[in-house]
Protein backbone atom coordinates (compact mmCIF):
# COMPACT_ATOMS: atom_id res chain seq x y z
CA UNK A 1 0.00 0.00 0.00
CA UNK A 2 1.52 3.36 0.79
CA UNK A 3 5.28 3.32 0.91
CA UNK A 4 6.62 5.51 4.02
CA UNK A 5 9.09 7.05 2.26
CA UNK A 6 6.71 8.58 -0.51
CA UNK A 7 4.29 9.31 2.50
CA UNK A 8 6.97 11.54 3.35
CA UNK A 9 7.93 13.11 0.46
CA UNK A 10 4.07 13.71 -0.06
CA UNK A 11 4.01 15.58 3.63
CA UNK A 12 6.42 17.81 2.11
CA UNK A 13 5.39 18.92 -0.69
CA UNK A 14 1.54 19.19 0.58
CA UNK A 15 3.16 21.45 3.36
CA UNK A 16 4.98 23.62 0.37
CA UNK A 17 1.20 23.77 -0.85
CA UNK A 18 -0.31 24.49 2.14
CA UNK A 19 2.20 27.54 2.79
CA UNK A 20 2.00 28.93 -0.54
CA UNK A 21 -1.68 28.46 -0.31
CA UNK A 22 -2.29 26.59 -3.74
CA UNK A 23 -6.14 26.05 -4.11
CA UNK A 24 -7.10 23.16 -5.29
CA UNK A 25 -7.22 21.74 -8.26
CA UNK A 26 -2.99 22.71 -7.67
CA UNK A 27 -1.17 24.62 -10.01
CA UNK A 28 1.52 22.43 -11.33
CA UNK A 29 3.58 25.20 -12.71
CA UNK A 30 3.28 27.30 -10.16
CA UNK A 31 4.35 24.31 -7.56
CA UNK A 32 6.95 23.60 -9.99
CA UNK A 33 8.23 27.27 -9.64
CA UNK A 34 8.54 26.61 -5.81
CA UNK A 35 10.16 23.41 -6.03
CA UNK A 36 13.18 24.09 -8.52
CA UNK A 37 14.78 26.82 -9.32
CA UNK A 38 14.41 27.45 -13.05
CA UNK A 39 18.06 28.63 -14.44
CA UNK A 40 20.60 27.65 -17.29
CA UNK A 41 20.72 24.07 -15.60
CA UNK A 42 16.95 23.32 -15.24
CA UNK A 43 14.54 24.09 -17.90
CA UNK A 44 11.19 23.54 -18.32
CA UNK A 45 10.23 24.01 -21.90
CA UNK A 46 6.48 23.05 -24.18
CA UNK A 47 8.03 20.48 -26.97
CA UNK A 48 6.26 18.28 -29.02
CA UNK A 49 6.94 14.50 -27.57
CA UNK A 50 6.29 10.92 -28.50
CA UNK A 51 2.57 10.01 -28.35
CA UNK A 52 3.34 8.21 -24.65
CA UNK A 53 4.98 11.06 -22.89
CA UNK A 54 3.08 14.03 -22.10
CA UNK A 55 6.28 15.03 -20.09
CA UNK A 56 9.61 13.98 -19.92
CA UNK A 57 13.02 14.71 -18.41
CA UNK A 58 16.10 14.81 -20.46
CA UNK A 59 20.05 15.24 -18.79
CA UNK A 60 22.28 16.88 -21.12
CA UNK A 61 25.80 17.06 -20.84
CA UNK A 62 27.15 20.12 -21.78
CA UNK A 63 31.09 20.60 -21.28
CA UNK A 64 31.44 19.67 -17.59
CA UNK A 65 28.34 20.48 -16.35
CA UNK A 66 24.86 18.58 -16.55
CA UNK A 67 21.71 20.41 -17.66
CA UNK A 68 18.08 19.28 -17.11
CA UNK A 69 15.26 19.88 -19.34
CA UNK A 70 12.21 19.25 -18.30
CA UNK A 71 9.89 19.15 -21.83
CA UNK A 72 5.83 18.72 -21.26
CA UNK A 73 3.82 18.73 -24.94
CA UNK A 74 1.47 21.15 -24.81
CA UNK A 75 -0.57 19.90 -27.51
CA UNK A 76 -1.54 16.90 -24.73
CA UNK A 77 -4.78 17.34 -22.55
CA UNK A 78 -4.02 19.50 -19.58
CA UNK A 79 -4.92 16.21 -16.93
CA UNK A 80 -1.92 14.32 -18.27
CA UNK A 81 0.37 17.29 -18.76
CA UNK A 82 -0.12 17.96 -15.16
CA UNK A 83 0.33 14.40 -13.98
CA UNK A 84 3.58 13.54 -15.61
CA UNK A 85 4.65 16.62 -15.00
CA UNK A 86 4.50 15.58 -11.23
CA UNK A 87 5.52 11.99 -12.79
CA UNK A 88 8.93 13.83 -13.80
CA UNK A 89 9.65 16.22 -10.81
CA UNK A 90 9.63 13.05 -8.31
CA UNK A 91 12.67 11.03 -10.29
CA UNK A 92 14.15 14.65 -10.35
CA UNK A 93 14.24 15.37 -6.94
CA UNK A 94 14.10 11.89 -5.68
CA UNK A 95 15.81 9.50 -7.99
CA UNK A 96 18.92 11.60 -8.95
CA UNK A 97 21.06 8.86 -9.37
CA UNK A 98 18.94 7.35 -11.88
CA UNK A 99 17.60 10.24 -14.18
CA UNK A 100 19.62 8.90 -17.21
CA UNK A 101 16.87 5.49 -16.61
CA UNK A 102 13.99 8.06 -17.41
CA UNK A 103 13.80 7.37 -20.79
CA UNK A 104 12.77 3.57 -19.35
CA UNK A 105 9.55 5.34 -18.75
CA UNK A 106 7.09 2.73 -20.30
CA UNK A 107 7.95 -0.23 -17.64
CA UNK A 108 5.09 -0.39 -15.81
CA UNK A 109 6.52 -2.90 -13.60
CA UNK A 110 9.67 -0.85 -12.36
CA UNK A 111 9.27 0.24 -8.71
CA UNK A 112 10.80 3.81 -9.50
CA UNK A 113 7.97 4.58 -12.35
CA UNK A 114 4.76 3.29 -9.68
CA UNK A 115 6.58 5.96 -6.93
CA UNK A 116 6.41 8.54 -9.43
CA UNK A 117 2.90 7.82 -10.25
CA UNK A 118 1.78 7.29 -6.65
CA UNK A 119 3.49 10.59 -5.75
CA UNK A 120 1.48 12.37 -8.60
CA UNK A 121 -1.83 10.66 -7.85
CA UNK A 122 -0.93 11.65 -3.70
CA UNK A 123 -0.30 15.66 -4.81
CA UNK A 124 -3.32 15.88 -7.61
CA UNK A 125 -5.69 13.54 -5.44
CA UNK A 126 -5.65 13.56 -2.16
CA UNK A 127 -8.09 10.83 -0.57
CA UNK A 128 -9.76 13.65 1.29
CA UNK A 129 -10.12 15.64 -1.69
CA UNK A 130 -10.80 13.33 -3.94
CA UNK A 131 -13.86 12.10 -1.74
CA UNK A 132 -15.12 15.74 -1.11
CA UNK A 133 -15.25 15.90 -5.25
CA UNK A 134 -16.75 12.67 -5.39
CA UNK A 135 -19.52 13.48 -3.45
CA UNK A 136 -20.27 16.65 -4.85
CA UNK A 137 -20.17 15.69 -7.94
CA UNK A 138 -22.93 12.43 -7.74
CA UNK A 139 -20.27 9.58 -7.99
CA UNK A 140 -19.63 10.71 -11.45
CA UNK A 141 -15.87 9.69 -11.56
CA UNK A 142 -15.46 10.98 -15.23
CA UNK A 143 -16.96 14.44 -14.09
CA UNK A 144 -14.64 14.21 -10.51
CA UNK A 145 -11.33 13.58 -13.11
CA UNK A 146 -12.19 16.67 -15.39
CA UNK A 147 -12.81 19.28 -11.81
CA UNK A 148 -9.53 17.59 -10.09
CA UNK A 149 -7.77 17.97 -13.94
CA UNK A 150 -6.39 14.57 -13.24
CA UNK A 151 -6.41 11.88 -16.10
CA UNK A 152 -9.71 9.57 -15.38
CA UNK A 153 -7.55 6.39 -15.47
CA UNK A 154 -6.23 7.66 -12.41
CA UNK A 155 -9.45 8.81 -10.80
CA UNK A 156 -10.66 5.23 -10.95
CA UNK A 157 -7.37 4.15 -9.49
CA UNK A 158 -7.64 6.52 -6.87
CA UNK A 159 -11.32 5.13 -6.02
CA UNK A 160 -10.14 1.67 -6.66
CA UNK A 161 -7.48 2.29 -3.30
CA UNK A 162 -9.89 3.96 -1.49
CA UNK A 163 -11.89 1.24 -1.71
CA UNK A 164 -9.30 -1.50 -0.61
CA UNK A 165 -8.31 0.65 2.01
CA UNK A 166 -11.78 0.84 3.75
CA UNK A 167 -11.99 -2.49 3.21
CA UNK A 168 -9.12 -3.36 4.54
CA UNK A 169 -9.79 -1.77 7.97
ZN1 LIG B 1 9.20 7.92 -15.03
Amino acid sequence: MFNKKIQLHTEYINDIIERNNLKFPVDVFKLLDLLVLENDNFMVKALPLPISRPAMLIRRKDHSSEKILLAYDDNRPESEIRFSILHEIYHYLYHTNTIANCFHDDMEDDERESECNQFALNILAPEQIFLAYYIKNDFNIKRVAEEMKIPEYWAHKRLQMLRESSLAT
